[in-house]
């Protein structure tokens, strides 16, 4: 390392403070974005600025957004008496991504811990409440992670939501044990949606 020019020497840290990415891996990228033309480091750069900046949480889904709503609740198209409760952003682009669902989405932030101190009131369920009055949703699915905390989140949503006039349902076995939705593959994804049971 220290035999790089000081610019270099920071650039190689910057780049291997990303996951997975190591140091000779971060030599490597450093030395191609030196070999590229100064317009494609710049777009780069660019773009990396630009999501910091303009990406925001939908105020629907809280999904990620370029606006103040994502682009699934701003498609007429999509069943919006249908929705899709999941834990992270990445839940959401995972079950996307599948092709599976049509419905719209609300995401948590998390799982319940109540060891780490994570309570109902740190995860967006409030808003999922306020959401099912509102826009009158029929069908939730939980679609939390079969982790210890992706269960017993799901399990308190059921437990407050059995008043309300709204189908539960979890989706299907499929997702292994402590899966963790954004790592599950497209058609194990739309198996576990197309099998959802009744809760
Ligand atoms: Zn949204």
């Amino acid at each position: 390392m220290e035999h790089y020019p000081k610019s270099i020497q920071e650039l190689i840290r910057n780049l291997a403070k990303l996951p997975g990415v190591g140091e000779k891996t971060a030599e490597r990228l450093a030395m191609h974005i030196l070999r590229r033309p100064v317009k494609e480091a710049e777009m780069l750069a660019d773009s990396i600025r630009m999501v910091k900046q303009k990406v925001q949480l939908c105020q629907q889904c809280f999904g990620l957004s370029d606006g103040p709503q994502c682009h699934v609740c701003m498609n007429s198209g999509r069943d919006s008496s249908v929705v899709c409760v999941v834990e992270q952003p990445a839940d959401m682009i995972a079950i996307e991504k599948s092709g599976a669902f049509s419905g719209l989405y609300h995401i948590l932030g998390g799982t319940l811990a109540p060891m780490e101190g994570v309570g109902p009131e740190d995860l967006r369920i409030r808003e999922l409440f306020e959401r099912i009055e509102r826009d009158g949703v029929q069908e939730l699915i939980l679609a939390t992670g079969t982790s210890v905390e992706g269960e017993s989140t799901a399990a308190y949503l059921v437990r407050e939501l059995s008043a309300r006039p709204v189908r539960l349902t979890r989706i299907a076995s499929g997702v292994p044990v402590g899966g963790d939705l954004k790592y599950v593959d497209k058609m194990t994804l739309k198996c576990a949606l197309d099998g959802r049971h009744a809760l």
